[in-house]
């Protein structure tokens, strides 16, 4: 987190020097879900990535990204449950 300030536990603005929020955000489509944790400005509105989780379908997959701080920690793809006929 290139010019953060992290005072107390609580991450300091970059550009205001005031506590940001930590905040979530889920984003849903056909494709899979998007989650991403981040501090927020309530002054400037700057945004600072925390964290990243993407879960992402494909054929018969289903595709887990962790990220944090922009890095990928721990990538896997599961099978998906099949069908018992
Ligand atoms: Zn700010």
């Amino acid at each position: 987190m290139a010019g953060a300030l992290r005072v107390n536990g609580k991450m300091l603005c970059p550009r205001c020097k005031i506590p940001m929020y930590y905040t979530s955000e889920t984003v849903r489509d056909s494709r899979g879900v998007y989650i991403t944790r981040y501090y927020l400005c309530p002054a400037c509105r700057a945004k600072l990535v925390d964290e990243r989780i993407t879960i992402t379908k494909s054929g018969d997959s289903v595709k887990a990204v962790f990220s944090v701080d922009g890095r990928t920690v721990i990538a896997f793809r599961v099978e998906r449950p099949k069908k018992r006929r």
